[in-house]
């Protein structure tokens, strides 16, 4: 009788890139419940558990939140140790603390387990320092998709100095281009399209602001993929020219 749920980050793909304290919970586990961007491949660590596919992907059949939470609570209630199992980071576009402070509130003890979130796999993999002396002095991770159609603070982005990391922005290329220039962000600033960031069927593509949409086409460009914009992504491969000059 444990009693618990971890909410456990599982990672961008690369099963191992997963936490030691990861493969402990699904150790523990006795139900799992995964969603679509997680390796079923990290299913190994816990061939005791039951394990529920709860998708959410934009635009497929999908599960609903208060259905995926519900479950969790119902597990919990039995007496199982349960782990709800999200892409990347919990807490990274991931409802990680929305479903922790749920759980707490319906008397449920709950933990959650950072993972490496995309972004910052895909840039690392690619060899992208997304901050660099000189260069960049932060990060800004934003994702192009509003429940509510707000929008971002485009020109406070664009002004910021920071590497911008786009999540969920396949779909909105067009409109994160247009934004961008229109707050000023100079034409030729390079973007990496990164696509499935730490798996084998990792593939990276870089291009500018002015042709991304062009490049994103002859590409294929898919989902799963971030997209890093800032003066990082070609300074990497300029310190390498000058390196090997
Ligand atoms: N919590 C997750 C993000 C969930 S939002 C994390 O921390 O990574 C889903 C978005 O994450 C996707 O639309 C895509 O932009 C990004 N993403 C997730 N896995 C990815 C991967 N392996 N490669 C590239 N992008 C990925």
């Amino acid at each position: 009788m444990s009693n618990k749920v971890w909410l456990v980050g599982a990672g961008p793909g690369d099963p191992e890139l997963l936490t030691l304290k990861a493969v402990r919970a699904l150790g523990e586990a006795d139900v799992v419940m995964i969603d679509d961007l997680v390796n079923p491949i990290i299913l190994e660590h816990c061939p005791q558990a039951r394990v529920i596919a709860v998708g959410k992907r934009g635009g497929c059949r999908s599960t609903p939140q208060d259905f995926i939470q519900r479950l969790m609570l119902r597990y919990a209630r039995q007496g199982k140790c349960v782990v709800r199992l999200k892409g990347g980071d919990p807490c990274i576009f991931g409802r990680g603390t929305e479903e922790y402070n749920w759980l707490l509130a319906h008397g449920i003890t709950a933990e959650i387990v950072n993972g490496i979130t995309a972004g910052l796999a895909g840039a690392t993999n690619c060899a992208i320092p997304l901050t660099l002396r000189g260069v960049a002095r932060g990060v800004s991770l934003v994702t192009a998709h509003t429940q509510d159609g707000s929008s971002l603070n485009w020109q406070g982005l664009a002004d910021s100095g920071t590497t911008l990391v786009v999540y969920m922005g396949v779909a909105k290329l067009a409109d994160i281009r247009q934004q961008l220039i229109d707050a000023g962000m100079r034409a030729e600033m390079p973007v990496a399209m990164i696509e499935n960031a730490s798996l084998p069927e990792q593939r990276e593509q870089r291009s500018t602001l002015t042709k991304l949409l062009d490049d994103a086409r002859e590409f294929k460009l898919k989902s799963p993929a971030i997209l890093i914009i800032g003066e990082v992504v070609s300074e990497s491969a300029a310190q390498l020219d000058r390196l090997t000059a």
